[in-house]
């Protein structure tokens, strides 16, 4: 596999994209607008100068990852030629539907489709492909040049070969894949999302406050960032997402997402990204305070 095509170059797509150039594969990335793409290069370009100082990097291996990322609006363009799709585009069933029928009718025969989604069944994406044994999830972690795992997910009928592919593929890019079979959150959310919303309940019920929640979490149990911090850094809208998904896939009371999840979403606190969440971003984004609605 030489030629990557990444659908998204949101959050995780720029990161994806990143992570493929600097590992020598031609990389194409798309989205809706020129403008975002613009915003999305700076992003790469900002994230391997810093590759850079850290010498990670040469300025010659950072000059040829950026050289390797074509960016575009037309898709048709963009998987004439791909070995590999990973679509990174928002976490919505009906975009991510229009996108795999699409993906299916343009990319080449042989082309493996992969979803990067945090909890929309891999098995259900395959279902709107005539190829659902070459659909497979890929879930890179956030910050994705950093994080070195990527939960790989078999669908339920994802051959044997393309999952050896994938995994293979995870390994060229210094990544250790574990798998995970399809089910409601896979394992990563599965197990982390009943924490976040664990830690967000008990803030509510004034068990405990922020800064005692997080620091509990960090001293006591070596995380090294607290539930609610991390929860902020995800999104408060995909924690909600991820845990509408357990909560009707499984049926169960224990994952109901917490009251006071659903109202910081609903006021569009929804962490880093709206610049605040538990935590207020918006004078000093790497020292944030707590937000003064919980102190
Ligand atoms: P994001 O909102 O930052 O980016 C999504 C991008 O997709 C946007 O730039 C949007 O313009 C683009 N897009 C939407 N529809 C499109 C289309 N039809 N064609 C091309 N581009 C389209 O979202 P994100 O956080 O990068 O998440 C992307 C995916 O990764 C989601 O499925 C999410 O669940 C998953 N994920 C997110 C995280 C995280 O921490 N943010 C972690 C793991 C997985």
């Amino acid at each position: 596999m030489k030629n990557i095509t990444v659908i998204g170059s949101g959050t995780m797509g720029n990161g994806i994209a990143h992570c493929f150039a600097q590992n020598e594969f031609n990389v194409q990335l798309v989205d809706l607008s020129e403008d975002q793409l613009e915003r999305a290069l700076a992003v790469i370009q900002k994230n391997l100068d810093r590759q850079v100082t850290k010498a990670i990097l040469t300025e010659a291996q950072k000059d040829a990852a950026l050289n390797r990322i074509q960016t575009s609006t037309d898709l048709d363009k963009a998987l004439a030629n791909a070995d590999l799709v990973i679509e990174a585009a928002s976490e919505n069933i009906v975009v991510k539907e229009k996108l795999f029928r699409q993906m299916d009718a343009i990319a080449p025969a042989d082309c493996i489709l992969a979803s990067n989604t945090s909890s929309i069944s891999i098995t259900k994406l395959a279902s709107f492909t005539n190829r659902p044994e070459k659909v497979i999830g890929m879930h890179f972690m956030n910050p994705v040049p950093v994080m070195r795992l990527i939960e790989v997910i078999q669908g339920f009928k994802t051959e044997e070969h393309t999952r050896n592919q994938i995994l293979d593929l995870s390994k060229q890019l210094d990544k250790i894949p574990l798998l995970a079979q399809d089910y409601p959150g896979f394992v990563a959310n599965r197990i982390l999302l009943p924490m976040i919303n664990e830690a967000i309940e008990t803030l509510f019920q004034g068990v405990g406050g922020v800064y005692e929640i997080d620091n509990m979490m960090k001293l006591g149990m070596g995380h090294p960032m607290g539930p609610l911090q991390l929860a902020d850094f995800i999104g408060l809208d995909v924690c909600l997402s991820v845990l509408e998904v357990l909560h009707e896939g499984f049926g169960a009371a224990k994952y109901a997402p917490a009251p006071l999840l659903v109202n910081m979403v609903q006021a569009g606190n929804l962490g880093v990204k709206s610049g605040i969440g538990f935590y207020d971003y918006r004078t000093d984004r790497r020292n944030p305070t707590i937000a003064t609605q919980f102190l």
